[in-house]
């Protein structure tokens, strides 16, 4: 289970002046259990979602379940993740003309993806033209036997806080060469390591991913290598265990018009 921390406890930069150039800002959200609104950012929250749209159903083969193993007969229904509205994420800039962020994702095993787990979809909403349009009311939950119980988020309010992330595995080699002994000082005086000082392995929006693995940055179709959208990782208040994933990192790729994403998981 990760640990919720502030964030870096201090500015690195201001004790390691080489990593400044790398300085990202980062907004953690801090989900706590409630009953947020379809119109409040929320983690496993309702969702703000046009009526003239259906609600996305995840069509793999062969995804499934424990204990059975067996995959459900159609399709089935996708669960709300993260739902975000830019006024609560300042410092995210969202694509032009959008200010809501929508994450769902099938909550089945999907033994075709790399770590065997959830399948992510992303949506990006004008509020003001959903409201217009009218909300659907009748979202569809996936029925008993179609969903892991370990990818089913409980309802969660956020608490949007906002710090600054450096790169832990993305620090160029040679650098960390040459910062090692000073980087060595400061794990030992805020006993913690280098990688969890630089960023936070929680849920999160912008910086760096806390890769627990080697980087593994997606690139789209182009060429563009993607920037770092959102971290899901299984804090408490989630009720999500995930397996032995330390989360589902979302990338973006902004170059590109029709904004292509990818994910990635962490073990
Ligand atoms: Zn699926
Ligand atoms: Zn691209």
């Amino acid at each position: 289970m990760a640990q919720s921390f502030a964030g870096p406890p201090y500015d690195l930069d201001d004790l390691i002046p080489e990593l400044s150039v790398f300085r990202r800002r980062t907004t953690l959200l801090f989900p706590k259990s409630g009953s947020p609104e379809v119109r409040e950012s929320s983690l496993g929250g309702p969702m703000l979602w046009p009526a003239d749209e259906p609600w996305p159903s995840c069509e793999q083969q062969g995804h499934w379940a424990w204990p059975n193993e067996k995959s459900p007969a159609g399709t089935v229904s996708m669960v709300p993740v993260v739902q975000l509205f830019a006024r609560d994420v300042p410092a995210f800039s969202f694509p032009e003309g959008m200010d809501v962020l929508q994450l769902v994702w099938c909550p089945l095993i999907h033994p075709q993806d790399q770590a065997c787990a959830a399948l992510p979809k992303l949506y990006w909403r004008g509020e003001a033209e959903v409201l217009t349009t009218g909300l659907l009311r009748d979202i569809p939950s996936p029925q008993e036997g179609e969903y892991e119980e370990e990818f089913m988020p409980n309802p969660c309010a956020v608490s949007p806080t906002l710090v600054v992330e450096y790169p832990n595995w993305d620090l160029p080699q040679e650098l960390r060469r040459t910062l090692q002994p000073r980087i060595e000082e400061l794990e030992e005086r805020f006993g913690m390591e280098y990688t969890r000082l630089a960023c936070a392995l929680q849920n999160k929006v912008g910086g760096y991913p806390a890769w627990n693995q080697p980087p593994d940055w997606p690139v789209c179709e182009r060429g563009h290598r993607m920037e770092h959208l959102l971290s899901v990782t299984p804090e408490e208040d989630l009720d999500m265990v995930m397996g032995d994933l330390g989360g589902i990192y979302l990338f973006l790729c902004r170059q590109c018009p029709e904004l292509p994403y990818a994910h990635r998981y962490d073990c």
